[in-house]
């Protein structure tokens, strides 16, 4: 883990028939969905839920207030480049929202999420577990495209993370797929791999979490799709365990 990440990292039993668990929680107390919104540690310590950057107005506003909020955003050096604000998209009350890393250049165009080859591909990967675009929600770590699609700053990160927190809280969805890396780590505020993220099941304040590759990544690697079918297959079977159980929305 990176130093001063705000999550500690716990293997536990697999609930079947998923494989081996990774809780993730805050430390020192476990979160709670309300808690991450009251959240004042300092946005310094890296991470991206837990930096609880004071905004009544943020935590005031619902879905649309907050889309409205994010298209005029300057927080960080971002909107200097940006074409358009890239909120997300999807039924606000879906059950399962994909989260990307940040918006690429069609999507800047387009000020949409996921649109071109990898949005098209991830609407195949949406459709393979049964569903489409309309029934989930897409968002991204990221609001605003960096140039030259670099991986996105500590500090742009830190900048934006109140608005994805705050959409989370919004739909509160019953599962989450980070999309690539950089989604699953600032998502989960830690730093460890890829391969490492893929292989356990995550929970961001009560919402399970799996990640899988970026679809640009199986795009440019074929290979690996075969990976991902299997971690759709995962989330499939944790949304048909959970939609099983009955839970009350
Ligand atoms: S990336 Fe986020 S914080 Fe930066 S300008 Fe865009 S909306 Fe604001």
């Amino acid at each position: 883990m990176a130093p001063g990440a705000r999550y500690v990292v716990e293997k536990a039993e697999a609930p079947a028939p998923s494989p081996a668990e990774i809780v993730v929680k805050t430390s020192p107390a476990g979160p709670s969905r309300e808690g991450f919104t009251r959240d004042t540690r300092p946005s310094s310590q890296g991470g991206l839920f837990s930096a609880g950057e004071k905004g009544p107005d943020v935590l005031d506003v619902d879905l649309a207030g907050l889309e409205k909020m994010v298209a005029g955003c300057t927080k960080c050096r971002l909107h200097e480049t940006r074409t358009n604000t890239v909120f997300g998209g999807g039924s606000p009350s879906a059950r399962l929202v994909f989260i990307g890393e940040a918006p690429g250049r069609n999507e800047d165009l387009q000020g949409l999420p996921f649109v071109g080859r990898a949005g098209k591909l991830l609407d195949r990967m949406i459709a393979a577990i049964g569903f489409s675009r309309e029934d989930v929600y897409i968002a991204n770590i990221l609001k605003c495209r960096p140039p030259g699609n670099m991986d996105p700053k500590e500090d742009e990160i830190a900048a934006c993370e109140k608005y994805l927190a705050r959409q989370i809280e919004l739909i509160d969805p019953v599962l989450i797929c980070a999309l690539g890396r950089v989604a699953g780590q600032n998502l989960l505020g830690t730093r460890v791999t890829l391969r490492v993220l893929r292989e356990g099941i995550h929970h961001y304040n009560g919402i399970r979490v799996v990640v899988t590759y970026h679809p640009a990544a199986l795009l440019r690697n074929p290979n690996w799709k075969k990976g991902a079918w299997e971690d759709l297959q995962m989330l499939k079977a944790l949304h048909d365990e959970f939609t099983g159980a009955g839970r009350e929305r």
